[in-house]
């Protein structure tokens, strides 16, 4: 099995009241929860009349851990970007007195709106994201998504030092995993932390091999390649994680569980 880039996926989500590919409805209350906390917003550039935004803390202090979560890279994968709509609205200000927070909510809107992993333009815009002498490089590759992050790489760079997560799910499964990515050789408790907050809501994929690569204690780590973690980290993110909750599972689980891995991330940063 392979993950068709053109087949449209559509739940309907209790919680919201709405369906996964309520894009209107998403950026609505997007836009109410980032009010309410302060957050500054920065739009990279627009795909078809949708904008790529990127949202900071209101105040970032210099001693603070500098952490960015992305989500919505894959269209049918739309219990990332709800998760984290469901995790802004249990956060409080509080927040930015412990990590500085950026957030990039929906990377690719026109494949969000189909409910299809490529954009409208047939890209894959997680891949493509090549490193060149310690830089952020494009490829052939590279979505016009991906140009627009490649382009901010400096900031992008600085927000994410201290790590990196982004947030996927994997259409072809009924049990979760994470990509996890550490200095060190070994797995550690920033994975391991990560991997947990997804196993309160899954099972977590047996050892066996996903898309090649081999799967170790619900663990994919330190393994390289052309998408946006991976290059963050390359070009010098301390930690980074793409977690892959079970998209043949049900839909509000799946969005708890995003919110959930989210707030672990954000706990295991904090100074
Ligand atoms: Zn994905």
């Amino acid at each position: 099995m392979s993950r068709s880039s053109f087949q449209q996926f559509h739940w309907q989500s209790q919680q919201f009241g709405c369906a996964s590919n309520d894009i209107d409805r998403f950026y609505s209350l997007l836009s109410e929860q980032m009010q309410r906390l302060g957050m500054l917003k920065q739009t990279l550039g627009d795909i078809e009349n949708y904008p790529v935004d990127l949202y900071c803390s209101p105040a970032p202090q210099k001693q603070l851990p500098d952490i960015l979560i992305s989500a919505g890279f894959h269209g049918e994968e739309a219990a990332g970007p709800w998760g984290m709509l469901k995790f802004l609205s249990q956060l409080s200000e509080q927040v930015f007195t412990s990590v500085n927070l950026s957030l990039l909510p929906l990377v690719n809107p026109t494949g969000f709106k189909a409910g299809h992993r490529f954009n409208i333009h047939g890209e894959n815009p997680n891949r493509g994201f090549g490193v060149a002498d310690g830089n952020a490089v494009e490829t052939e590759e590279s979505s016009q998504e991906g140009k627009l992050l490649i382009k901010q790489q400096a900031l992008l760079q600085a927000l994410s030092q201290d790590g990196i997560l982004t947030c996927h799910e994997d259409v072809l499964q009924h049990h979760c995993y994470v990509y996890s990515f550490e200095p060190e050789q070994a797995a550690g408790n920033f994975s391991y932390g990560l991997r947990d907050s997804l196993a309160e809501y899954f099972l977590v994929a047996e050892d066996n091999s996903i898309d090649g690569c081999p799967l170790d204690d619900g663990l994919i780590h330190n393994h390289y390649d052309s998408s946006f973690e991976s290059c963050l980290v390359r070009i010098g993110a301390k930690q980074g994680a793409c977690s892959e909750t079970p998209a043949l599972e049900d839909f509000d689980q799946r969005i708890n569980a995003n919110s959930a891995v989210m707030q672990q991330f954000v706990n295991s940063s904090a100074s």
